[in-house]
C-alpha cells in the first residue's frame, strides 16, 4: 500500500537543522502515527510522504515555506519582567507561557536585561531549513471511526 489521503501512516523521523543539529526525534518512541492528508504533518513534508510505502526510507528537505513558515520580526516582544512574578528565574532560551489575542501560545526568552524581558513568539522551528531522515514503518487504510474522529486509534494513536 502506498501513502495517499486517508492512510493511516506510521513514521520514524529524526529531524535535523542546517548545521546537523537534532531538533526533534521519534528514536526511543513509538513511531508517529497519524492519518494522511489532513495537515497533520507539515505541508513540506507531508508532500515528500506521498507515493511511498511501509519499508521506504527517505531524506526529506522541507524550506521553511513549506515547513513552519519565515520568522517574523514583529513577533519578537519587549514586556516588564513584573508579568513574570511567581514563575522563578527566567532565562534565555527558557520557554514560557504567555496569553496573547489568539489564546496561550509558548513563546522563547530571547534575553533578560534589568526590568525587561525580550519574548519570541515565533516558532522554534520557523526560518529554518529542515533536514527529515524519515523510516515509514507502516501504511493501512484508516477504518471509518478514524476519520470519523479525525485521528488514529491503537499503537501511536488514541487509546479508546
Ligand atoms: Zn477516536
Amino acid at each position: 500500500m502506498t501513502i495517499d489521503k486517508d492512510m493511516v501512516v506510521s513514521i520514524h523521523y529524526t529531524l535535523k537543522n542546517d548545521n546537523d543539529e537534532i531538533m526533534d526525534s521519534s528514536e526511543g518512541r513509538d513511531p508517529l502515527a497519524y492519518i494522511h492528508g489532513y495537515g497533520y504533518l507539515i505541508p513540506g513534508l507531508e508532500e515528500q510522504l506521498n507515493g511511498k510505502k511501509a519499508g521506504d526510507s527517505l531524506n526529506a528537505l522541507v524550506k521553511p515555506e513549506d515547513g513552519y513558515g519565515l520568522r517574523d520580526d514583529t513577533l519578537v516582544h519587549k514586556v516588564p519582567k513584573a508579568n513574570f512574578k511567581g514563575d522563578g528565574e527566567l532565562t534565555a532560551g527558557m520557554q514560557v507561557k504567555v496569553e496573547t489575542n489568539d489564546g496561550g501560545k509558548i513563546a522563547v526568552v530571547k534575553s533578560v536585561s534589568g526590568e525587561e524581558v525580550v519574548l519570541d513568539l515565533n516558532h522554534p522551528l520557523s526560518g529554518m531549513n529542515l533536514h527529515f531522515a524519515v523510516q515509514v514503518k507502516d501504511v493501512r487504510e484508516a477504518t471509518k471511526e478514524e476519520l470519523d474522529h479525525g485521528h488514529v486509534h491503537g499503537p501511536g494513536g488514541h487509546q479508546h
